[in-house]
């Protein structure tokens, strides 16, 4: 017997259920997302929110068919205490990062509804493909329980694609924080080489297949001892199931001295002037990975003159 390739963090497990027109993700972060939470020190409700939020741009950008493809998740608030959550994904790469207030946020309790973080927030769920340079935008209210219902709605809005997704956050003492979720499509017809005469079956397919996926418990998919592919066997057994790994993901920001450069390069030379500090550097935070760069004002202007 050959081995069994199992697949535990840091990577989504893609499969299909060709005989229900299903395709799904499974995925996992740990390493990575202890990178990412690392450069912060969010309370508790934050972190959550932003490793759910995370765990869903990877399940939506391994959706992406085209490698070099970018999924931007863009929430902001409607007068809620976050202010602003903004998750990108492209080739494995993953960034993250949300504001706050911090006082407001002490008072929402540790459950708290999308309403309580947000008040009337929207989502904004933005595919870029490099290839073909299209972009894809569907913006939604930030309403129902969890984010991922929030992104269901883009699904059957903006895509006709009815969608099920589950997201799982939690701070485990010892390794840190740990989330999962499982992304299941209804795939459109032609995807499975299938014409439109049995999307009217199809749909108790869909519905099958969903009331399965609805058992999965939050614990299992934040269990580091229960691999995806367990995961999938235990929800689809009855099923043929094709399982393939999918890209490995990482923490990857794009931050660099010449991206800041060029962004200070907007700003008038006065205005630069007084941003500078003594040594005449302009001190740059990147938002994403917490790092410092300082970047030299007559740097800011070689780029200028370099454009
Ligand atoms: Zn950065």
């Amino acid at each position: 017997m050959s081995d069994i390739i199992e697949t535990w963090f840091d990577q989504p497990l893609l499969f299909t259920i060709a005989e229900r027109h299903v395709r799904g993700r499974l995925v996992r972060l740990g390493p990575t997302l202890q990178t990412i939470m690392g450069a912060h020190n969010y309370p508790p409700v934050a972190e959550k929110l932003l490793a759910e939020a995370l765990v869903l741009t990877v399940l939506l950008g391994s959706t992406l068919k085209d490698e070099n493809g970018q999924m931007t998740l863009q929430a902001q608030t409607g007068g809620g205490p976050i202010e602003l959550l903004v998750c990108d994904y492209r080739g494995g790469e993953l960034r993250g990062y949300l504001k706050f207030d911090a006082e407001r946020l002490a008072e929402v309790g540790s459950d708290p509804t999308l309403f309580a973080l947000f008040g009337e927030g929207f989502l904004a769920i933005t595919f870029d493909q490099a290839t073909t340079a299209e972009r894809y935008q569907g913006i939604v209210p930030l309403e129902g329980a969890s984010i991922g219902e929030a992104a269901e709605h883009y699904f059957e809005q903006s895509e006709q694609i009815p969608s099920l997704i589950k997201l799982a956050a939690r701070h485990d003492p010892e390794a840190g924080c740990l989330a999962g979720g499982l992304l299941l499509q209804h795939l459109p017809e032609g995807e499975v080489g299938r014409d439109r005469l049995h999307v009217r079956h199809d749909n108790t397919e869909w519905e099958h297949a969903k009331t399965i996926a609805a058992t999965l418990k939050d614990e299992e998919l934040t269990d580091p001892a229960t691999s995806l592919e367990t995961l999938a066997w235990r929800l689809f057994h009855e099923d043929e199931v094709r399982v393939e790994p999918g890209i490995g993901v990482s923490r990857g920001c794009r931050c660099s001295p010449g991206y800041f450069a060029g962004v200070l390069a907007q700003f008038p030379e006065a205005e630069r002037a007084d941003m500078a500090d003594e040594n005449g550097r302009i001190v740059v935070d990147c938002a994403f990975c917490s790092r410092f760069f300082p970047i030299p004002l007559d740097e800011i202007s070689a780029h200028n003159r370099a454009e």
